[in-house]
């Protein structure tokens, strides 16, 4: 363990601002344009998210296995939802749902002013809340709930994201946006794709962004 509590991974502690670096040069490579979010990817010291044994993967661009059946998004498409959401504006007040290991909801608290992350399993919410510890942020607050429900006692958001593949827009989330705000999310089922909607006086207007391959969000909490 170092000083901060976490194991201290053989190496990593002392070369991962560099593989960040190197991690964030290929994310602009692959054409990732936002400065704060770039920034943002190269602050958070993603090693700390996932099993040890995989630590040395922790800045390559995959999805790594984090327990439960579950995994920790790849940098580039956290990267890609974020800017989508982001693009000519700021995030404001965020609304994540699936917190998993606590990488991606990280990211968000550099980016937001106040972050909300949901998660519908127990353990793996502890499990978030032990790795955030360090990263000391205040400006996160973290909830063991079935995010089909989104959360109404801090509703409205300005942005919301999805971690979890909907099968359908999920109608309480449309409800809890801002107007003005933004939500992204991969949705389909074997197939899925990233959509972009954007509530306005008129209603909401939808973009389809790139494929994607995410893990299906399910109903009810464990
Ligand atoms: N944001 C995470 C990705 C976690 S994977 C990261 O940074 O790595 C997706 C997560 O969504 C899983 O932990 C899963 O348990 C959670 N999830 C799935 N359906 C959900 C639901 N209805 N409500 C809340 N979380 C859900």
């Amino acid at each position: 363990m170092n000083r901060r509590g976490h194991p201290q991974v053989q190496g990593i502690g002392m070369t991962s601002q560099r593989t960040r670096a190197r991690m964030v040069e290929r994310l602009r490579g692959d054409g990732i344009t936002d400065e704060a979010v770039l920034a943002a990817l190269g602050s958070v010291p993603r090693h700390l998210f996932v099993e040890e044994a995989l630590a040395s993967r922790a800045y390559d661009d995959d999805a790594l296995p984090i327990g439960f059946s579950q995994t920790i998004s790849q940098p580039y498409v956290v990267a890609l939802m974020i800017q989508a959401l982001r693009a000519g504006r700021e995030l404001g007040k965020v609304l994540e749902i699936g917190t998993g290991c606590g990488y991606q909801a990280a990211v968000l608290a550099q980016l937001a002013t106040e972050v909300y992350s949901i998660e519908r399993i127990a353990p793996l919410l502890a499990k978030a809340r032990t790795n955030l510890r360090s990263l000391r942020l205040s400006n996160l607050r973290l909830k063991h709930a079935d995010g089909n429900f989104g959360l109404p006692e801090a509703a409205p958001f300005d942005s919301i994201i999805l971690s979890a593949a909907a099968r359908q827009l999920p109608q309480a989330l449309l409800q809890q946006l801002a107007l003005g705000g933004r939500m992204i999310l991969p949705l389909g089922s074997s197939a899925q794709v990233l959509r972009l909607v954007e509530r306005s006086r008129s209603g909401y207007s939808e973009t389809t962004l790139d494929a994607v391959r995410f893990v299906p969000m399910l109903m009810g909490v464990e």
